[in-house]
């Protein structure tokens, strides 16, 4: 099946600029550098059995906190799922923002199903205790249920394997789809997950920046997976205000390249 991946945001933690910060990048006029927090839309249009009649289907991993603005942009109008690398809020925080998608959804089919890891169920469940507690009786709750993220999980037709990644300390989820994969976060892939990476066509790669980070890759370290997974394109994501779109694209081989906001690429599903 064929489909899209849509970068919503390709920043890291902080987005980009940065609060407060003049340096080159964050006063930038290059709309490349400006960079909200990260996510990113999957759509695919789900065969019917009348021609013709197709229904579009959309996934969106990780809701930051720029969720909102990222939908409007995108021009979201429904989301079939959601699925959570993990707690941190830059990947979590805009999950209230699903309120009104939701409310739709509930109307339609039922509330939206959120995919997570047990600690970032449980990290949800604390944060947005108002919608989850099981007494929770605020009216305008976000209509959706968390359900434990399986190695994989089937969402109208496309199948979403969990890749497991190392970020820091912490076991998160990274994910393939088809002939894509999306891995953020990323400080060290475990051998075993190299497996669940062959034949891809579109690899998605968190690369920080050049300074070593205790829980992110380097450009250099991402590089240099990106090079081992083989992939026929690989898109940097999760970027620091220490690079800059068009002099670090400059320096990195035709087929890897730094995603950038709203960057859209088709996706064999
Ligand atoms: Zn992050
Ligand atoms: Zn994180």
């Amino acid at each position: 099946m064929e489909g899209s991946l849509t970068f919503l945001g390709t920043g890291t933690s902080m987005g980009v600029p940065s609060l407060g910060c003049a340096c080159a990048v964050c006063t930038s006029a290059d709309p490349h550098d400006k960079r909200l927090r990260p996510s990113i839309l999957i759509r695919w249009t789900e065969p019917e059995t009348e021609p013709g009649t197709g229904v579009e289907r959309s996934v969106v991993i990780d809701t930051g906190p720029d969720f909102r603005e990222q939908a409007l942009r995108a021009g979201i109008v429904r989301v079939d799922a959601v699925f959570y690398t993990h707690g941190h809020a830059d990947h979590i925080l805009g999950m209230d923002d699903l309120r009104p998608l939701s409310f739709a959804a509930m109307r339609e089919s039922g509330p939206i199903p959120l995919y997570a890891a047990p600690d970032t169920i449980a990290i949800l469940e604390k944060i947005f205790d108002y919608t989850f507690r099981p007494d929770a009786t605020y009216i305008n709750r976000a209509r959706v249920t968390l359900e434990p993220l399986e190695a994989r999980t089937t969402v109208h037709g496309v199948e979403l394997a969990r890749v497991p990644v190392m970020h820091g300390a912490q076991h998160i989820s990274g994910f393939r789809f088809g002939r894509a994969a999306y891995l953020t976060d990323v400080s060290a892939i475990p051998e075993s997950s190299f497996a669940l990476l062959e034949g891809l066509d579109v690899l998605v790669l968190s690369a920080l920046r050049h300074v070593p980070h205790p829980s992110h890759a380097t450009l250099e370290q991402a590089l240099g997976w990106a090079q081992r997974i083989g992939a026929r394109q690989t898109w940097f994501t999760h970027i620091a205000h220490d690079l800059g779109h068009e002099e670090t694209n400059r320096t990195l081989p035709a087929n890897i390249r730094l995603a950038y906001d709203g960057l859209s690429v088709p996706v064999t599903l």
